[in-house]
């Protein structure tokens, strides 16, 4: 069969590799000049792994999409692991025994480490929307602390709205960890592609039934010419917004680059509190480039805006939700149509749930 796919990020590649390999025939168009979406990412001059949509860290529990990834790269076996400045200290984040340790006198400390440990299992993770519902005073005046100094103003900042009209699954996003454990993630698998997913993503479309249009923005005229369109473009994009547009949240990066080896102490560091921005990601350490300059992101969070910026997070409330269901209910129309990714999806996916849903997707399609 000939398939068109619309998008050339992670999920467009994805699906593009798996039916080449089912000896069909993919053509995939993207309107940017360059593959890989989001996730692109390019070397400087001095060797630096620039990723120039911001900080982008594998991470999962998934077999298959690892598994399925691991044939097109090597990965630097990187431990993501996040500081954020807090009452003028840099702390690790999730808030966990060691940031705790470090914020509280040492008496205080131990009481409230022990007040987590009656109460939840070790080395888990309690969302912090959940250790507000405690009883305990200790765990409560920790609810608050963590609420007030990581959590509320980096969520405003980030979303532009107040937690509580979030979805407690973008919410629940902001954890407490029951432990010592300073990384970022507990992901069985964990690393970034040695070359790069720009590289890795070369070598998934390498395949002779696959065919890449960069610059090529897709048009309804298109479809005609196959037997099947799969779309990770925006839903409400394909459907002329004739029922509204689904909101998003946009970014701005700001990138400097610095004659000196290091900008700061880790690859991350948030900024709750205080600045517009909410973190900076330092490139250099996701695959540990030894060289005399450094280069960092500073990212602003921004609404937004049809044709100023682009969208990055979806912004997943009960409204949107039901507006994304009825440009569901519109595709359903068509059966020649399949919408996948972010984008398509209308939903927050790291790399490896974008994977993950692409496969799947074609497990339930047998003809594919
Ligand atoms: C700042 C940031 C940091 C992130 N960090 C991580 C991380 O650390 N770890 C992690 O696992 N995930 C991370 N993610 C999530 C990751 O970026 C996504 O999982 C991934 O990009 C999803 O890929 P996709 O193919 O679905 O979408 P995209 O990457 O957005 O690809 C969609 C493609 O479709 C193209 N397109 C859209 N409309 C059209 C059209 N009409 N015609 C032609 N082409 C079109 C676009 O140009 C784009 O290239 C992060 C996301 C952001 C925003």
């Amino acid at each position: 069969m000939k398939f068109l796919i619309v998008g050339c990020g992670i999920s467009g590649i994805t699906l593009a590799r798996k039916l080449a390999e089912n000896s069909h025939q993919v053509t995939v168009i993207d309107a940017k000049d360059h593959i890989g979406g989001n996730c692109f990412d390019y070397f400087n001059q001095e060797g630096i792994c620039v990723h120039q949509y911001g900080t982008h860290i594998f991470h999962t529990d998934n077999e298959i999409a690892w598994r399925f990834l691991s044939r097109f790269t090597q990965w630097y076996p990187y431990q993501h692991e996040v500081k954020a400045l807090v009452d003028g200290q840099l702390v690790p984040i999730p808030f966990n025994f060691n940031t705790i340790e470090q914020l509280f006198p040492a008496e205080m400390a131990n009481r409230l480490i022990n007040s987590l440990l009656s109460e939840f299992p070790f080395n888990k993770k309690v969302p912090i929307l959940k250790l507000r519902e405690s009883h305990s005073k200790d765990l409560q005046f920790l609810a608050e602390y963590v609420y007030e100094k990581v959590f509320l103003h980096y969520t405003e900042k980030q979303w532009g709205v107040k937690p509580e009209d979030l979805d407690p699954l973008v919410t629940g996003r902001v954890p407490v960890f029951i432990g010592r454990d300073n990384r970022y993630f507990q992901a069985k698998y964990q690393g970034i592609p040695l070359q790069g997913y720009t590289a890795m993503f070369e070598k998934m479309l390498d395949h002779q039934n696959i065919t890449v249009s960069l610059n090529t923005k897709f048009d309804k005229n298109m479809i005609k010419d196959f037997d099947h369109c799969y779309y990770s473009g925006p839903i409400d994009e394909y459907f002329d917004y004739e029922l509204g547009q689904l909101p998003y949240r946009s970014l701005r990066f700001e990138f400097l680059t610095f004659n000196r080896p290091y900008f700061q102490s880790h690859s991350v560091v948030n900024y709750p509190n205080n600045y517009d921005f909410t973190r900076i990601g330092e490139y250099k350490y996701f695959l540990d480039t030894q060289c005399g300059s450094t280069v960092v992101s500073y990212e602003y969070p921004e609404v937004f805006t049809l044709g100023e910026n682009e969208r990055y997070y979806p912004i997943i409330n009960c409204e949107n939700k039901c507006l994304y269901q009825k440009y569901l209910d519109l595709a359903k129309g068509s059966d020649k149509l399949t919408f996948l990714g972010r984008l398509g999806d209308y939903k927050y996916y790291d790399m490896d749930q974008a994977v993950a849903r692409a496969i799947d997707l074609l497990n339930d399609s047998p003809s594919a």
